[in-house]
């Protein structure tokens, strides 16, 4: 069982946050950064603080994956979802998978 830090979402917050993503992600018609973009956002988030060794950002208004994708998805591909402490930001159509 994975032991979260003091401060991390709970399962419900997680959840409700994964949840909040998906419905934007999937309400913008599923945009999806491209590889390489995922990739250098993935160094962003692994040299984190709120970055957990589970590939999960543990920040309390997130929770979310951002590894290289589980059965859940990952947000680093959504191109709809922002880091919330401003590492990286939502990104526009000049960022996305053609
Ligand atoms: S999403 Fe932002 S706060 Fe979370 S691990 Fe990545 S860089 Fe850090």
């Amino acid at each position: 069982m994975v032991r979260y830090p003091i401060g991390h979402p709970g399962a419900a917050r997680r959840l409700t946050n994964w949840a909040k993503a998906q419905l934007r992600w999937r309400q913008a018609g599923r945009p999806v950064r491209s590889p390489e973009h995922v990739q250098a956002l993935r160094q962003l988030c692994e040299s984190c603080q709120e970055y957990y060794r589970d590939g999960k950002c543990v920040h309390p208004d997130c929770g979310c994956p951002v590894d290289s994708g589980g059965m859940l998805g990952d947000k680093l591909q959504m191109a709809t979802e922002s880091c919330p402490i401003g590492r990286w930001p939502i990104s526009d159509a000049s960022e996305l998978q053609p």
